[in-house]
């Protein structure tokens, strides 16, 4: 009887295992252009302002007089607007 919930549990682990392998292959297999998006956010961009390099995913987009502008932080888009209005 014990050997029989043993076999019985470790199916059922399997299942869950190859259940998750096969989930895990369908997603690999249709976020190729998710993964893209990706590699794109993370490109890094310098921050003009304090010339820090940070993952365009991260970074504080602003759009200045028609141009993108990527930003470290909230203040640095404020200095750069600051600057760019002196
Ligand atoms: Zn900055």
């Amino acid at each position: 009887m014990y050997r029989l919930l043993l076999v019985s549990g470790l199916l059922v682990l399997l299942y869950y295992l190859l259940r998750r392998a096969i989930r895990k292959m369908r997603a690999d297999g249709g976020a190729v252009s998710l993964q893209e998006e990706q590699v794109a956010g993370n490109q890094m961009i310098q921050d003009p302002v304090c010339r820090v390099f940070i993952p365009r995913g991260n970074a504080v987009r602003e759009e200045i007089g028609g141009q993108t502008y990527y930003f470290c932080s909230r203040s640095c888009a404020d200095t750069f607007q600051k600057q760019l209005s002196s």
